[in-house]
């Protein structure tokens, strides 16, 4: 079948109003364009995620909420949401994440019906700290992961990494929803960091306690404004890969599949292991409220000379060989609460203006196709995580080299 034909099958389909054959069909058709490395793509995205609101209820240390207060926080227009139900015909899979918490997004049970409506299947992440009877009637239909983010085992643990949240309302809320969904869709989601790698153990056993079956530990996110340069586990290596390496023995007790960044799978070598436990027993916990306030100050200065948030970054590609194309390139796209469209939620150039078919996405395709990684790809979670299905990548020091920082 040539691409003209499944074009005009997938519109017949959609005046027919059967969205699973649009969906099948668009399917179809991605995988003929991508195979034939086309740069204009006909096929619309399979997996769009989607910012409801950049607003949270917490101040975690390792995010800007730490210090922005809401600040920069918006809420998803009407028009972006009207954009955003075009996809749906077409899409597979939504992501209802930015870089806020969606639970308290005003949107979010009409974002839940239009799923429905659309039969698309969701994933989120969330910091739970809410959950209403409304929430819990649609959750089971609709989610088909929920990450719930947590960063600790019990309230001291917790509430140090998870300013402003309250670990008694986290472990309630974690129960209602243990009772509603199938244990299969929770995944319990964590930062590996230098501050909780020595009791991800205990992390395990706490998912165990509630029927959890899989966590995923992500890279930290460096923040120069935060700079938590320290809590970079790509100092303390061997650190890393022993605790990773205890956690997964119990994980594999319990039955639980652990997920965490590949750097991190190996041996670790004895005589460094001892002292890196040194230097991280020695890292002074910095991130109380003394420490807040002055981000916090620092911050309101930025916003006063307009200049908080510009960010260098290098529009080119790397020199770390890969083979295949990520699979957001590919597939999916990434709408804020602006309506700014990015490959993923790891890139912050403005991709597609409006527009899958713009200048800038054609030359992101390209660097793939050509066969090296686009420079703003470096150090992202899910080809550290090995999470990308259509993408692998030379393991070089450059794959691994942070990409935050502000000028
Ligand atoms: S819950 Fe998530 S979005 Fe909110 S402050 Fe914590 S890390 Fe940031
Ligand atoms: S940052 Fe990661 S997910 Fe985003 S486009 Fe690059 S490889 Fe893909």
């Amino acid at each position: 079948m040539e691409v003209e034909e499944i074009v005009a099958a997938i519109n017949k389909s959609y005046q027919a109003e059967n969205w699973q054959e649009v969906k099948r069909l668009n399917s179809f058709l991605a995988d003929i364009e991508i195979d034939r490395k086309y740069e204009i793509f006909q096929h619309w995205p399979e997996v769009v995620q989607i910012e409801l609101t950049s607003k949270c209820n917490a101040q975690c240390i390792m995010c800007s909420h730490y210090y922005e207060f809401n600040d920069c926080g918006h809420e998803i227009s009407d028009s972006v949401l009207i954009k955003f139900e075009e996809l749906l015909p077409y899409c597979k899979l939504v992501l209802l994440n930015g870089y806020g918490e969606p639970f308290i997004s005003k949107h979010f049970i009409h974002c839940l019906k239009l799923l429905q409506k659309y039969n698309v299947k969701a994933m989120i992440t969330t910091n739970l700290s809410i959950l209403t009877d409304e929430m819990l009637r649609y959750i089971p239909d609709v989610f088909s992961e929920i990450n719930v983010s947590c960063n600790g085992y019990d309230a001291v643990t917790y509430e140090r990494v998870h300013r402003g949240l309250d670990f008694g309302k986290f472990e309630m809320n974690l129960s209602r929803l243990m009772k509603v969904c199938d244990n299969k869709n929770i995944t319990l989601s964590c930062v590996a960091m230098a501050e909780t790698i020595i009791y991800i153990p205990e992390i395990v056993r706490f998912a165990n306690k509630y029927g959890i079956h899989k966590i995923r530990f992500g890279r930290l996110g460096i923040s120069a404004f935060i700079r938590n340069y320290e809590q970079d586990l790509i100092h303390y290596s061997n650190v890393a890969a022993y605790y990773f390496g205890e956690a997964e023995k119990i994980a594999q007790l319990y039955g639980i599949r652990l997920i965490y960044p590949e750097n991190y799978c190996k041996q670790p070598d004895d005589n460094l292991l001892n002292g890196e436990i040194q230097e991280i027993t020695n890292i002074k916990f910095k991130y109380d409220s003394t420490y807040q306030m002055r981000l916090r100050n620092e911050f309101l200065q930025y916003m006063d000379y307009k200049t908080y948030g510009q960010i260098d970054r290098k529009y080119d590609n790397t020199p770390v060989h890969c083979i295949g194309i990520c699979d957001w390139v590919a597939k999916g796209l990434y709408i804020d609460t602006q309506g700014n469209m990015f490959t993923c939620c790891e890139s912050d150039f403005v991709n597609y203006q409006g527009n899958w078919n713009s200048e800038n996405s054609f030359k992101i395709r390209k660097y793939f196709y050509s066969g090296f990684l686009p420079n703003f790809c470096k150090n992202c979670p899910f080809i550290l995580n090995g999470e990308l299905k259509m993408l692998s990548c030379e393991k070089m020091e450059q794959l691994y080299l942070s990409n935050d920082y502000l000028i």
